[in-house]
């Protein structure tokens, strides 16, 4: 959609995503900052949450950036910290940070990226919405960023697909555990041709067969992703809770 179509839904609110300083997570901050939120953006690496703060303050948005690696407690708690420190409240949670460290059949799998997998794709969600809770208050909204792999998990990313499978069911536990105040949804991209996605979206081959995979004829845009988690998090979507809304271009996933 052309920037200036884009409408204002989250006016007043201050919205947090994981992993956003490229791909689909800042897509995410980008589309709900320019739809009025403030924004509190996060990765790993402080350049890259310099430079995507930039990005987003040189379209007028709102922008905070924090260092936070998900799977640190310390930089968890400071996320949430600073942002109500900041702006007071948190209206929306993006979950967005995974890790695929390893392309091993699953029963080849170290026990250690086990661990990595099951600590940054799940249990980092749940930690971080531990510390979020406490701030989040009625009609907020919490997103967590699964995938197609979750319903049918693939060669070379086996594992990853299942800890992606348990996304879905822990947005069922976390939309019963946060309701009333706030609804708990899930997206599953499908292939979406960002850093993550290059090792299998580098290879034209590949890349051909995988958009024939779908309905559309092409990969997803992280502009794509960004509208329908823009979608979740705002009042059109107040009376769904507990969903998984596949983006995927009509691949296979589930009836
Ligand atoms: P991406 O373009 O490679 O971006 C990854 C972002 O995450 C970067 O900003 C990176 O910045 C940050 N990051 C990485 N590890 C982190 C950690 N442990 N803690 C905090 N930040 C971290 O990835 P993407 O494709 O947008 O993927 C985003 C989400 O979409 C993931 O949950 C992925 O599973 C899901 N997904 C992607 C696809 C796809 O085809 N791309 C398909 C289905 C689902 P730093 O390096 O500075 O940390």
């Amino acid at each position: 959609m052309e920037k200036t179509k884009i409408g204002k839904r989250f006016i007043g609110k201050v919205a947090l995503v994981t992993a956003s300083t490229q791909g689909i997570g800042f897509a995410i901050a980008e589309r709900i900052g320019l739809e009025g939120a403030s924004v509190v953006i996060s990765s790993r690496k402080q350049n890259n949450v310099d430079e995507a703060v930039d990005k987003l303050k040189a379209q007028g948005i709102e922008a905070l950036g924090i260092v936070c690696h998900v799977s640190n407690e310390q930089q968890r708690k400071n996320l949430i910290y600073k942002t109500v420190q900041k702006y007071g409240k948190i209206d929306v949670v993006v979950s967005n940070a995974a890790a695929n460290p390893s392309i091993e059949p699953i029963l080849q799998t170290q026990e250690s990226v086990l661990d990595k997998l099951w600590e940054i794709n799940v249990k980092a969600s749940i930690l971080l919405l531990k510390e979020a809770a406490p701030h989040l208050k009625k009609g907020s909204s919490v997103i967590l960023i699964s995938s197609i792999a979750a319903f049918q998990p693939q060669a070379a990313m086996t594992m990853y697909g299942v800890t992606k499978t348990a996304l879905l069911g822990l947005t069922k536990a976390l939309a019963d555990g946060m309701a009333p105040d706030t609804r708990v949804n899930c997206v599953a991209p499908g292939i979406v041709p960002t850093n993550f996605a290059s090792y299998i979206t580098r290879t034209p081959d590949v890349r051909k067969a995988l958009e024939e995979k779908t309905l559309l004829n092409r990969l997803g845009t992280t502009e794509d992703m960004a509208a329908a988690v823009a979608f979740l998090a705002s009042d059109d979507a107040s009376y769904i809770t507990g969903e998984t809304l596949v983006v995927a271009g009509g691949m296979p996933s589930r009836l």
